[in-house]
């Protein structure tokens, strides 16, 4: 049984997650989403809003699962008693963050092999946060996240300038 994760903030997840999402999916037995919650970041959305979105989005792929984690990604791997932890990479930039993300977590857990998985040419330019900084705006952000976080991005700015 080949298990891998892939955590990250998904603040909100984006085409560019479920992507990563779904091929990662076809090539590993099971695939666990891990919702990360650290208390020094600012979300737009709590870590169970986040969670819930990506179940909803994943719901007819029988290999992947959600959870939240508010602990070291590798901590909480090694209690899942899980090896393989995969991180997307949309270009040189991503990549040197990721790699020295790779390097800290294979010193807390040298059990742990960092996968990377490159984005897909239509997804390298989608960001959580620029999505975020767009919608705060007003502007179009369909076509970047799939239409259920459309709506509760519009409905969190929405409630944001009552
Ligand atoms: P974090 O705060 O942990 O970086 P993110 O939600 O921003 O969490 O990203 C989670 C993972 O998904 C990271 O490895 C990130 O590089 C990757 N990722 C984000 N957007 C894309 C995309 N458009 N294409 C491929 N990978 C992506």
């Amino acid at each position: 049984m080949l298990k891998a994760a892939f955590p990250g903030s998904f603040d909100p997840p984006t085409l560019g997650h479920l992507d990563i999402i779904q091929r990662a999916a076809g090539i590993f037995d099971e695939l666990l989403v891990v919702v990360a919650e650290n208390r020094q970041k600012k979300y737009l959305f709590s870590v169970d809003e986040r969670a819930d979105m990506i179940r909803r989005l994943t719901a007819d792929y029988a290999k992947v699962s959600v959870t939240v984690c508010d602990i070291l990604v590798v901590d909480f791997l090694r209690k899942q008693g899980i090896k393989l932890l995969i991180r997307g990479v949309r270009g040189m930039e991503d990549f040197s963050h990721e790699f020295e993300l790779s390097m800290m977590n294979k010193a807390l857990n040298p059990g742990i092999e960092t996968l990377f998985m490159t984005t897909d040419p239509e997804y390298f330019v989608l960001r959580s946060s620029s999505i975020k900084e767009l919608a705060s705006f007003q502007g179009n952000i369909s076509g970047m996240v799939p239409p259920l976080v459309v709506e509760a991005v519009k409905a969190k700015y929405r409630a944001d300038t009552n």
